[in-house]
């Protein structure tokens, strides 16, 4: 299924007297289970707060996808989950091939999406080059929040806004977020850490991106970043505005 936003969008920057600028970036989320509506938010808050254009392209089926999407998210919640949920209709399948036949297009996956990313299954190379430990903070109550150094490059905030969706023909919503403007000068990052995977520290053979204290919890690999949090449950989205960034790049 297809959202424009464009227009809520074009409505936003008229309103404020700007003007639009000649582009639209066109985003793929699996919406297989896990945040997915908050990643929907984020990705429109990050695009606004850009002046982008955006039209989200829900993901259920292996149909949906076709050459027109430019960058996906993979979301976190449950990966075996999200693996029982896509045999129906072969998304993740759908997606692992869009990715191997796409391969500069950028992809971000948090927490299960970075599982996934790292062991896409016996019939694709995995994405990125390194072991991951599932659930190995331990259970559910031992999930936290703490402080993650970033040392990505994110685009800034050219426009500073609030945005929030409401629900959809599903009667979904995201969880709200908190009001208070997003830390745009501090490296240090909000992470949102639940029943999260740790990526082996010795069999990382990537670019690390993010830290918490010692510990890799954050990667980059060519085009597609691995997060083992949670950015889409902040209100800072410059992970966000790294994905359409790079989206960006690829037009030029
Ligand atoms: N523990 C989950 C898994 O194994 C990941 C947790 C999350 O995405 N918050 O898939």
């Amino acid at each position: 299924m297809v959202t424009s936003y464009s227009t809520n969008v074009r409505k936003r920057l008229t309103d404020r007297g700007r003007v639009r600028p000649p582009n639209m970036v066109r985003i793929g989320i699996a919406m297989l289970q896990g945040a997915r509506h908050e990643h929907c938010e984020a990705i429109q808050h990050a695009a606004l707060e850009m002046n982008v254009d955006i039209e989200i392209v829900e993901l259920r089926k292996k149909s949906e996808l076709d050459s027109t999407i430019q960058g996906l998210i993979l979301p976190g919640g449950e990966s075996t989950t999200m693996r029982i949920a896509s045999q129906s209709e072969s998304l993740l399948d759908g997606i692992f091939d869009w990715i191997s036949n796409h391969p500069k297009r950028p992809v971000l996956g948090t927490c299960a999406g970075a599982i996934l990313l790292a062991n896409p299954g016996k019939n694709h190379t995995p994405f990125i080059d390194l072991e991951v430990s599932r659930n190995a903070w331990g259970r559910q109550r031992f999930s936290f929040e703490a402080p993650v150094n970033v040392s990505l490059k994110t685009p800034e905030i050219i426009h500073e806004a609030h945005f929030e969706i409401g629900r959809d023909k599903y009667n979904h919503k995201p969880l709200p977020m908190s009001k208070q403007a997003a830390n745009m000068t501090n490296e240090s990052f909000t992470g949102i850490f639940i029943r999260a995977p740790r990526f082996i520290e010795e069999s990382i053979r990537c670019e690390k991106v993010a830290t918490l204290e010692n510990e890799t919890v954050g990667v980059l690999q060519g085009s597609k970043l691995a997060l083992t949090f949670h950015p889409e449950l902040t209100n800072d989205r410059r992970f966000h505005r790294w994905l359409i960034s790079q989206v960006m790049d690829n037009k030029s």
